[in-house]
């Protein structure tokens, strides 16, 4: 093919809180980039999923949730959402059409985008997902009234879970991107590096395995990586947490939580890495690891005390 017809972009997805933009990111990526949950506030930084569709190379960036934040961590993620507006040519706003007044919910989000983004309201695509749990006839009830609170460039309904209406979201896409060449590999599905990985998939395993609070205090890091001569790695993980009592509950009764928290996230990488892995993981108390700067730089984000959305 020739690098001429080739085009490339950015498309921020946005949203509120479980309205799907990382399913919908990685359905249209083909792999799982970015973790998904059923609990609010799962993806916390900006992470980029690159899709192939024909000759475009779609680069998605899919965003923490905006929502009102108040603690340090929440203000962060909700920052990060925001900010991705400026690197997009087009932003897809992704609404769960399947949740009680989906359109009044979502009001703010619209305010939020004429307010900031003034000169990209030709580049907004709505996006209504999750039909499959709903009746047609509410969803065209739906488009209408957000698309009378707002100038959509264009409207998809879609069920990013079954992959129904994914296909022609990303057609739409691959036609309207800029002329450009790729900025990435032809291989590459994502920017986050493997030690990022093995951090965030562990802290999808705790979202899976644990049902209280506690996810929202936890935060994953990759203390080492080693490599090696028979392709087997070994990876090193510490979980802090904010209280002692929560250690308690991540260990679980003679550590059989942790094991099997452990379990889950290291056939999960081995799946990844096509490779034997020796996961090791540490629970340590840190009460305000959601303070310091450095645990933010990780994931690529400037921690943010003041409250960007208003
Ligand atoms: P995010 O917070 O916007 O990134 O949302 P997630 O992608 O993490 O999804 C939140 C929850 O909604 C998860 O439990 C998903 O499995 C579920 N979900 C996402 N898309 C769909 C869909 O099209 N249909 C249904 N039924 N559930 C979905
Ligand atoms: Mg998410």
């Amino acid at each position: 093919m020739s690098q001429k017809n080739k085009q490339c972009g950015y498309v921020s997805v946005i949203g509120l809180p479980n309205a799907g933009k990382s399913t919908l990111v990685n359905a249209l990526v083909g792999t799982k980039v970015s973790i998904v949950s059923r609990k609010i506030q799962t993806t916390r930084s900006r992470i980029l999923g690159i899709a192939l569709h024909k000759n475009a190379q779609i680069i998605l960036i899919d965003t923490p949730g905006i929502f009102k934040p108040k603690k340090t961590l929440e203000k962060t993620m909700v920052s990060a959402a925001l900010s991705s507006f400026e690197d997009a040519d087009f932003i897809v706003h992704i609404v769960d059409a399947s949740t009680k007044k989906p359109s009044k919910s979502n009001h703010d989000i619209v305010k939020k985008l004429i307010s900031q983004g003034v000169d990209k309201t030709d580049n907004v695509i709505l996006v209504l997902n999750k039909i499959d749990k709903i009746e047609k006839s509410i969803l065209l009830g739906l488009a209408q009234s957000l698309n009378d609170a707002f100038p959509y460039k264009a409207t998809f309904m879609m069920s990013a879970l079954n992959g129904r209406g994914v296909e022609d979201l990303a057609e739409y896409l691959s036609q309207i991107l800029p002329e450009s060449l790729w900025l990435f590999p032809e291989d590459q599905i994502t920017d986050m590096p493997m030690r990022l990985m093995a951090a965030e998939i562990t802290r999808e395993k705790i979202y899976d395995q644990i049902h209280q609070e506690i996810p929202y205090s936890v935060f994953v890091k990759t203390e080492s990586w080693e490599n090696f001569d028979n392709g087997s790695v070994k990876i090193s993980l510490l979980i802090y947490v904010e209280k002692e009592s929560q250690k308690g509950i991540i260990l679980g009764k003679g550590g059989a939580k942790i094991k099997s928290i452990g379990k889950a996230a290291r056939k999960e990488l081995e799946e990844i890495l096509g490779t034997s892995v020796h996961l090791k993981t540490f629970v340590r108390v840190q009460e305000n690891w959601a303070e310091q700067a450095e645990n933010y730089e990780l994931f690529g984000l400037e921690i943010q005390r003041y409250n960007s959305f208003t």
